[in-house]
């Protein structure tokens, strides 16, 4: 299987020996994937409060059609900072086949 690191795109050096590989190619990308973790982390958080306040207060908007497109884009950042998140932390490598 022919690796790339998860932040830089770049080749990833197969170390051998057991344990699973990792998804940064050196320690920079591996501290920058640390970064971007926290940071997707901390937007999730305010995503997620957000996409509960939304749901438990309904009669704070006026329009239901604003607040379903609200929650249709809170779901759909939350959807694409999950896959991301998943691509850092290296789960589902190999399911890149699997229609999305
Ligand atoms: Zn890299």
């Amino acid at each position: 299987m022919n690796l790339t690191c998860a932040k830089c795109g770049g080749p990833i050096e197969r170390t051998p020996g057991p344990g699973r590989a990792p998804t940064y190619c050196g320690d920079l990308c591996k501290r920058l994937i640390e970064y971007e973790l926290r940071r997707l982390d901390r937007r999730l958080a305010t995503y997620e409060l957000e996409q509960r306040e939304i749901k438990v207060n309904a009669e704070d908007w006026p329009d239901e059609n604003d607040r379903q497109k609200r929650l249709r884009a809170l779901r759909r950042w939350i959807r694409q900072d999950e896959d991301r998140l998943r691509e850092l932390i290296g789960a589902g490598r190999n399911n890149q086949n699997d229609p999305a």
